[in-house]
């Protein structure tokens, strides 16, 4: 399961009354999305939440692609986001609060942590594919990311 699967919406129930209907729990289930970004139900919602809510549009579901919200941009750059943000320096529960913060949205520690650690694996994988393809170039880029990532 990836990541974006694990990603939470803080205080869905009580989101979920504002709207008068229930609400799953993931914030990139479809259902989640459609009933976030109708314009109508954003009304609904008190200031705050409706704040974080068109941050989160802005930041994540701004593509033009034909199938938004379900064209796969926004789990990639959700992805980038947690990526920014470990290369800055913070460990998984910083990311975890820092995400509260910008998006009423959570996760668990440890499967923030497992995500960076599978990032980690990739870029090593990267690494030794391009050293075997005697691509220098590739190999140093993918070993400085790791490097930012290690922290
Ligand atoms: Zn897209």
């Amino acid at each position: 399961m990836a990541i974006t699967d694990k990603i939470y919406v803080k205080n869905h129930r009580q989101i979920g009354s504002q709207l008068e209907t229930n609400i799953p729990k993931g914030a990139f289930k479809g259902a989640t999305l459609d009933l976030l970004f109708q314009g109508n139900n954003l009304a609904q919602l008190d200031d705050a939440t409706q704040e974080r809510v068109l941050d989160f549009a802005e930041d994540f579901l701004d593509c033009n692609c034909e199938s938004n919200p379900y064209c796969g941009c926004p789990e990639k750059k959700f992805m980038q986001y947690l990526l920014e943000l470990r290369e800055g320096g913070l460990g998984p529960q910083a990311i975890v609060d820092v995400m509260s913060d910008d998006y009423m949205v959570y996760a668990y520690e440890g499967d923030v942590l497992s995500f960076l650690d599978d990032s980690v694996r990739t870029l090593e994988a990267v690494e030794e594919l391009a050293e075997v393809d005697g691509n220098r170039e590739a190999q140093q880029e993918a070993s400085r990311k790791k490097q930012n990532l290690s922290g």
